[in-house]
């Protein structure tokens, strides 16, 4: 018999990331404390997650903003760790309405920690980017790579995020956190019971490629086909949602085991394997047998031309790896698609 494991609190518990990561956690034995206000999600992923894992989960409307409402959660509920997803992700939104980021994004977040705090609720996981990394002079980057100034509020707020992460786990006797920098998640849990739910024109190029194939949209549009890359077009590390969920579970265990060399630590959690636009368009195609007509456009403003990441500390310090086949991550974002439009 395991012994029994810690309550997680999953902050922004609806979105994307969120969905499958409640899902993993609550698979590897962890109770699991839901909160979100639907800013950008639907009650229906809740429940989604209660299909595939056969039962109710404990889900409340709350806004992260909120504190009084945030400050209910922390008295209700016993739980050691909160995961906080809870933030906008529009980058090109963030660039212009700055102010609707920042009080967002650091309000939500100020509020998690300072009740963490005030409660000594010791483990704080958060949602890191690998837009931190900016455009890197080496690759594939390491965790170690110099973080370069933010391009967009919405970076800035990452960058900031992790700041006070590493300052409150300095500061704060048993203050525990971990810093997950995320790469290009994509595809769909193999259930399609979940999955990404963009609001209007998709910003991501999974989204955008499988409305595409579904019709929704006329073409896709390649950003630029010009950068000093293999085939001109920009290269990304895309890491399935799934095996990104994983890595959630094993930083949790990490922290809830007592097993944290440091007070605060960061993982890159990627394949460590490019794909360029091009490529992943064509294995989509190739992959799910579907037509998704494309153009050649203008480079997109921000876009850094290549990063991917270096997964050793992932790998050894973490022991966590990305396994999911990329075509079958490929066929779930499709099954997924067909799911939602009922194809
Ligand atoms: N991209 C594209 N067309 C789109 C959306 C994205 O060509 O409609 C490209 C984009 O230029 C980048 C890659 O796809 O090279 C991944 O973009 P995404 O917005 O998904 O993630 P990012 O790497 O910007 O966080």
């Amino acid at each position: 018999m395991s012994t029994k494991k810690d309550t997680v609190l999953v902050s922004g518990g609806a979105g994307y990331i969120g969905t499958h990561t409640t899902v993993a956690l609550a698979e590897a034995g962890y109770d699991v404390v839901v909160i979100d206000n639907f800013s950008n999600s639907e009650p229906s992923a809740i429940e989604g997650v209660e299909k595939i894992l056969g039962r109710k989960i404990c889900f409340k409307q709350v806004d992260t903003c909120d504190k009084e409402a945030l400050r209910g959660v922390f008295e209700r509920h016993d739980f050691s760790t909160v995961i906080h997803f809870a933030a906008y992700k529009a980058v090109g939104e963030s660039v212009s309405e700055p102010l609707k980021y920042y009080q967002n994004n650091l309000v939500s977040y100020m509020n998690v920690l300072e009740l963490m705090k005030e409660y000594k609720r010791p483990n704080v996981l958060f949602s890191s980017s690998a837009t931190v990394y900016g455009n890197a002079d080496v690759l594939p980057v390491t965790e170690k790579t110099p973080r370069q100034d933010a391009t967009s509020p919405y970076g800035n707020t990452k960058q900031i995020a992790e700041d006070i992460l590493r300052d409150c786990c300095h500061a704060y006797e048993g203050f525990h956190g971990i810093a997950l920098r995320y790469f290009n998640p994509i595809g769909a849990h193999p259930s399609s019971l979940i999955g990404e739910l963009p609001r209007g024109v998709p910003n991501n190029l999974v989204p955008f490629i499988t409305q595409t194939a579904a019709g929704i949209r006329e073409r896709l549009s390649i950003f630029g086909n010009d950068y000093d890359t293999p085939d001109g077009t920009c290269l990304r590390d895309y890491i399935d949602v799934v095996d990104l969920a994983k890595a959630h579970v094993a930083a949790v265990d990490r922290m809830t085991e007592g097993k944290m060399e440091a007070g605060y630590e960061i993982f890159n959690v990627g394949t460590g394997t490019p794909l360029s636009v091009l490529e992943l368009v064509n294995r989509f195609m190739a992959a799910n047998g579907v037509n998704v007509p494309y153009v050649i456009t203008d480079r997109r403003d921000g876009d850094v031309p290549a990063v991917w990441a270096d997964t050793t500390t992932a790998n050894n310090v973490l022991g966590w790896k990305a396994e999911r086949d990329i075509d079958d991550t490929l066929r779930s974002a499709w099954a997924w698609e067909k799911h939602v439009r009922s194809l």
